[in-house]
């Protein structure tokens, strides 16, 4: 029997025998339980990263554990493949982008496959594949068909250097473009959009239902969403025309004095008199200009334009100014407000610049405001005054009576109604970029814009195209492609040249696993509704909003078009820290020293400066020379020892520090397993068939170690099951098996049938965890199937059950020493045991007890006269 660890033969042995039995085709055996595990799909971009790793070995080990206990488990995988880097290479390398794409796939496949991860690679989805994207586009119909998909002059952020339009979330609050870093410009484009604000309040409410969600990720979806409940009030202007705003004060509206338009509001034109249009153009020229960060940051000076018009206060007739100004987005609420300056800081401020009035509406306890002394707005609570019907009622958002009041008046007098407003946009999901899903929708002159016919689909994205990374999209100038008559009249026709946000493909690529090769269809709804929903989700916090939002939105969108049973995708999510490495940093500087360049880490010194180093943890990147590649790990200590250290180090949810100490600390672990396993099996040949070798000793008829041993045994398994149940404390686990291993290399039974028992068990508690050496010990062994196939060892109550525990004896409520009794003892024999103790006699030496206190299982106090 070979008896050096040799992490390189064995795994790379495995792996193939595992891909060339199927070993991990998922089961669609319908007598099983489902289990659904899913990781974020990664973006090809060509190398796994620490980051990578630890997210598919959680899965993996989530996968494996429950294909053991019982469960038909789906574990896929595929890419993430559309977006801007394929399309940078092409423009920086002069390689297609279909070609850098699917080079890095096969790279990273290969990389997945030495770690071991056991992906049903049969369900593969690549989203640029034409297989995939052909379906991401008859969704989009689907969307389009049932009115969630229209077009809109939209005022976008424009990124010069991409050129390419850029939604708000890639926007920093700097105001620059996510990835290039530019300084985002306005444009105004037509662009489409889905309407994910149809489903702003079951993407809410729906969050209640997703208790196995982290609660931080839950609260930022609904901060996402922002719904803030208020009233819609009519204003009507001089001329007759109605203003909308939403408010969510209401009870203020005795106190608006004057109203302000976004300088994009449709009305405004109408509005401006002849003596203001001059100012009014010159305003909505500069406003253009500045980004929705810029012209809603707090503290900016204000600014804005009276248009020469007046509004009529519905509720006292009075008549107020309509101003416009920068703050107000059109695309926020109705692009309207009422401006209430003495309870809105931003309508004070503006009120005091342009010398408006301020009217007080709502008095606190022991004031009297007089909006011409107010140094500053009242935003809080108080008693309503100057409101006529609401005049004493108690006022403020979250105390007061006064915005239910004010809601039933509005309504009362048909003048408004209560309703509620959701910060959530609707999602602009046109990029004007090659890489990425067509928008399957041709323009007729005659007909507008036609959806392509469903038996037309793919719109193929065309191969031969030119990447400048100038000027419009690569396909608007293929006049070939773009070029079509009409689907319905047969007029000269273009296609559509914006390509999907990519975040479109990954809102349904869970839906897809189930039935991947399905040419007929974007998948059977019988089959996915099998699998669906998720039951454990993996992935980063990074992701915590707009993935999850959109998923969530897709699913429930497909629900109601008939293809799906469920309401939410993913039952229970996991968020996963980072991966952080070492770095040298020089405090004064700032700057990053290589770790090969410093002499000596006991003392780590600037090899420049001589001046001492800083050393902290932090996200593994190449400008801080911290990274470990995985690859290195793998070659020098084997994929099992990755994978243990990974999860051993932290739980899941934490950061993770990387540390080479502990890795070798792990490597340590297996070679003692193998060790232990390797001594065992040589001496005894021929377990045979893994069925066969039962403990058949009854429990009660074992040896005193033998109980022990087995309790042990016992302890791991029922320890470790409950890891790997709810919140996956791998850390505590692999602690667990430590144990283990430790009671048998101690054992003093080791030609029992316990021994054996203790060996086996160890073995399959580790599967999961290090796959390949447990597979090699156990064939070692003489079975013959792979470990990966049994099932999970149950726990044996019996074996529970410790014939002693240990009690403590105090004297006077201080502890002085402890006994082995009998785990079967009552209150009244442990006294015994405790007064007859030698630590008794010593302690006590003749003085009166007076009283004893029995805990139990646990402790006996003596009080003494
Ligand atoms: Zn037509």
């Amino acid at each position: 029997m070979e008896s050096r660890y040799n992490p390189a033969e064995i795994e790379e042995k495995w792996q193939k025998d595992w891909a060339e039995q199927g070993l991990y085709k998922t089961s669609e055996d319908p007598s099983k339980p489902k289990f659904y595990a899913l990781s974020m799909f990664p973006y090809p971009s060509g190398n796994l990263h620490m980051g990578h790793v630890r997210v598919y070995t959680i899965v993996d080990v989530i996968a494996r554990i429950r294909r053991m206990q019982g469960y038909r488990v789906l574990n896929p995988m595929g890419w993430d493949a559309f977006g801007l880097p394929a399309e940078n290479a092409a423009i920086e390398r002069g390689i297609h982008p279909a070609r850098w794409t699917y080079q890095n796939i096969d790279q990273m496949r290969q990389q997945l496959n030495q770690l071991g991860i056991s992906f049903d690679w049969e369900r593969e989805v690549t989203t640029c594949s034409p297989d995939y994207y052909r379906w991401t586009q008859w969704i989009f119909l689907q969307f389009f068909q049932a009115g969630l998909a229209y077009q809109k002059e939209a005022t976008v952020n424009w990124d010069p250097i991409d050129q390419t339009v850029l939604a708000n979330e890639q926007v920093d609050s700097e105001g620059r473009s996510w990835r290039s870093g530019a300084k985002v410009e306005r444009k105004q484009l037509r662009q489409w959009f889905l309407k994910i604000t149809d489903y702003a309040d079951q993407l809410l409410t729906d969050l209640d239902q997703l208790s196995g969600w982290p609660e931080k990720v839950r609260l930022m979806q609904a901060n996402w969403i922002g719904k803030s409940t208020g009233a819609q009030v009519t204003f009507t202007t001089e001329a007759g025309d109605e203003i909308i705003v939403f408010t969510t004060r209401p009870d203020t509206l005795w106190g608006a004095t004057f109203m302000v338009l976004s300088p994009e509001h449709p009305l405004v034109e109408k509005l401006t008199t002849k003596k203001q249009a001059k100012a009014i153009k010159a305003y909505q020229e500069a406003a253009a200009a500045k980004s929705d960060i810029d012209r809603t940051a707090e503290g900016r000076e204000k600014t804005g334009v009276w248009t020469g018009s007046y509004a009529i206060n519905p509720v006292n007739e009075a008549k107020i100014p309509i101003w416009i100004a920068d703050y107000v987005l059109m695309d926020y609420g109705t692009g309207a407000i009422m401006a209430v300056p003495a309870h809105d800081q931003r309508d004070f401020e503006f009120a005091r610049r342009f010398n408006l009035p301020i009217q007080a509406v709502v008095q606190p306890a022991g004031e009297t405001l007089d909006g011409a002394t107010m140094t500053a707005a009242h935003p809080g609570d108080g008693v309503m005054v100057n409101s006529g019907p609401l005049d004493g009622i108690p006022a403020g958002k979250e105390k007061g009576q006064s915005v239910e009041a004010a809601i039933q008046w509005l309504e009362k007098h048909g003048k408004g109604k209560g309703t509620a407003n959701y910060r959530l946009r609707d999602w602009l999901i046109s990029r004007q970029r090659y890489w990425g899903t067509p928008i399957p929708i041709i323009h007729c002159p005659q007909c507008g814009a036609v959806p392509v016919p469903e038996t037309d689909l793919p719109v193929r994205l065309p191969e031969d195209v030119e990447f400048s990374g100038r000027g419009a999209s690569p396909l608007a100038k293929l006049a070939s492609w773009m070029n079509v008559p009409c689907p319905t009249c047969g007029t000269a026709a273009r296609r559509e040249t914006d390509t999907m946000d990519t975040f479109i493909d990954s809102s349904w690529y869970f839906l897809r696993y189930p039935d991947a090769k399905n040419e007929q269809q974007v998948f059977d709804p019988e089959k996915t509704n099998r699998w669906m929903p998720v039951d454990q989700y993996v992935g980063g916090i990074e992701h915590a909003i707009l993935h999850l939002l959109y998923s969530r939105f897709f699913t429930k969108v497909l629900r109601d078009r008939g293809l799906l049973n469920c309401d939410e995708p993913f039952q229970r999510l996991l968020t996963q820290g980072m991966v952080q490495g070492k770095t040298y940093k020089n405090p004064r500087t700032g700057k990053y020293v290589i770790p090969a360049n410093i002499p000596d880490f006991a003392n780590p010194t600037d090899p420049e400066t001589g001046e001492p180093l800083e050393v902290v943890y932090e996200k593994m990147s190449k400008s801080k020379y911290n990274g470990v590649a995985p690859g290195d790990v793998v070659n020098k200590y084997g994929a099992d020892t990755a994978r243990m250290f990974i999860l051993f180090k932290a739980p899941p949810e934490k950061d993770l520090e990387w540390d080479e100490a502990d890795v070798e600390g792990q490597f340590r672990f297996l070679n003692r397993v193998w060790r232990l396993v390797t001594e065992f099996g040589d001496q005894r040949s021929g377990i045979g068939d893994e069925k066969s070798s039962a403990l058949h000793t009854p429990h009660s008829a074992l040896s005193k170690d033998e109980k022990d041993l087995r309790r042990a045994i016992h302890i791991a398994i029922k320890e470790v099951t409950d890891d790997l149940q709810g919140d996956y404390q791998f850390n505590t686990a692999v602690s667990e098996l430590m144990k283990l291993s430790n009671a048998l290399t101690d054992a003093a039974c080791k030609n029992s049938a316990v021994y054996a028992e203790g060996i086996r068990t160890l073995l399959i508690l580790l599967a999961p965890f290090a796959p390949h050496i447990t597979e090699e010990l156990w064939h070692n062994l003489g079975y013959r199937h792979s470990i990966h196939t049994q099932p999970w060892p149950a726990v044996d109550p019996e074996a529970l059950v410790a014939d002693e525990i240990t009690l403590v004896i105090q004297v006077m409520g201080k502890t002085r020493g402890t006994i082995q009794v009998p785990a079967s003892a009552d209150k009244a024999a442990l006294e015994q045991y405790a007064r007859e103790s030698e630590i008794a006699r010593r302690h006590i030496d003749g003085k009166e007890i007076k009283k004893v206190i029995v805990v139990p299982g646990k402790l006996v106090n003596f009080v003494l006269g």
